[in-house]
């Protein structure tokens, strides 16, 4: 069975959507930066989107798209990350009730910074509960519409407009990298290259140790792996999405991995030259460019850096280090 894939067209629409919603958010470079990749670096800093990560983006694209009956019955998600807040706080702007599944352990930080953007809390117990099935209880319940973080159609047009914006502000490049948890930032930048700067190659960045989009390109099917471990909290995905994969597959140039250490170096960079707060999931792309883990000699090289939200003391710890 084949599913609808979104298109640059999508893409196009969600901006109008997240015009005057979302920030266009700044493009940052760094000679310092330039000089450890060898290249000319382009910073697309999603850390300064609102609720701090790229999420915001496909989080309201996708609640601007229902209809009034869908909007009465409110949102529901899953996710104790960036998502969570991005649905939470998209929802409230657009007067829609949000509800979101947590584990009953998930940091009180993250669980107060969802509240704090109006979005309703629900707990589970992840020993003995399966979420997906509190998300359907839940769903019968109250008619909710279930977005879930990255394979949803809306959800990709909407990451696209990040990527988008970068090409409009600084013309063609050579090389795009893009964080890789679940795929919806990677597919909807790869749209957005495609269509505005059709030579460039993009890569695809994971954490060393949660390889799974790499080994679904090799294999050329979706590969699930087990939860990783790893300091991008954002990206312990343990598959790419029945979306996201395809427009991947299509138009990927590869994926490459980064080690922790690589992220901390990378967070050390931001904090110490550019003086930005970089989550490390937010390094991702950045430390493949650094450490010319693809060589990209004299080149224009777009980095998207997705988010900045990390906890303040774990922070300090990788600084210090
Ligand atoms: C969710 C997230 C990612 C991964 O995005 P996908 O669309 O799942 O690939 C990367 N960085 C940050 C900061 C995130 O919140």
């Amino acid at each position: 069975m084949s599913r609808e894939l979104p298109t640059y067209a999508d893409v196009v629409a969600a901006s109008e959507r997240l015009s005057g919603a979302a920030h266009r958010t700044p493009v940052l470079t760094s000679t310092t930066a330039d000089a450890r990749a060898g290249a000319r670096v382009f910073f697309k800093c999603e850390n300064y989107q609102r609720m701090g990560a790229f999420k915001f983006r496909g989080g309201f694209n996708a609640i601007a798209r229902l209809t009034p009956e869908q909007r009465r019955a409110g949102v529901l998600t899953f996710s104790s990350g960036n998502h969570a807040q991005a649905i939470a706080l998209a929802a409230r702007l657009q007067g829609v009730s949000a509800t979101i599944i947590m584990p009953l352990d998930a940091p009180a930080a993250k669980r107060a910074a969802t509240e704090g953007y109006g979005g309703k809390v629900v707990t589970y117990d992840r020993y003995t509960e399966d979420r997906e099935a509190v998300a359907k209880r839940l769903q019968a319940e109250t008619g909710a519409t279930l977005i879930p973080p990255y394979d949803h159609f809306d959800v990709i047009a909407g990451q696209g407009t990040a990527a988008k914006e970068l090409f409009e502000e600084v013309g063609d490049l050579d090389y795009l990298f893009v964080c890789l948890g679940g795929g919806g930032l990677l597919s909807g930048s790869l749209l957005s290259a495609a269509a505005l700067s059709p030579s460039c190659k993009v890569y695809g960045v994971e954490p060393e140790a949660g390889n799974d989009g790499q080994q679904s390109l090799r294999a050329g099917r979706v590969v699930p792996i087990p939860t990783p471990k790893s300091i991008a909290d954002g990206a312990l995905t343990t598959h790419l999405g029945e979306l996201t994969f395809p427009i991947i597959r299509q138009h990927v140039t590869d994926i490459v991995t980064v080690s922790d250490a690589q992220l901390i170096d990378a967070m050390k960079l931001f904090a110490e030259r550019m003086k930005m707060v970089v989550e490390p999931t937010g390094c991702l792309g950045a430390a493949a460019v650094l450490n010319q883990v693809v060589p990209t000699p004299d080149a224009r090289v777009g980095v998207i850096i997705s988010g900045g939200n990390v906890d303040l003391k774990a922070y300090a710890g990788y600084l210090g280090s």
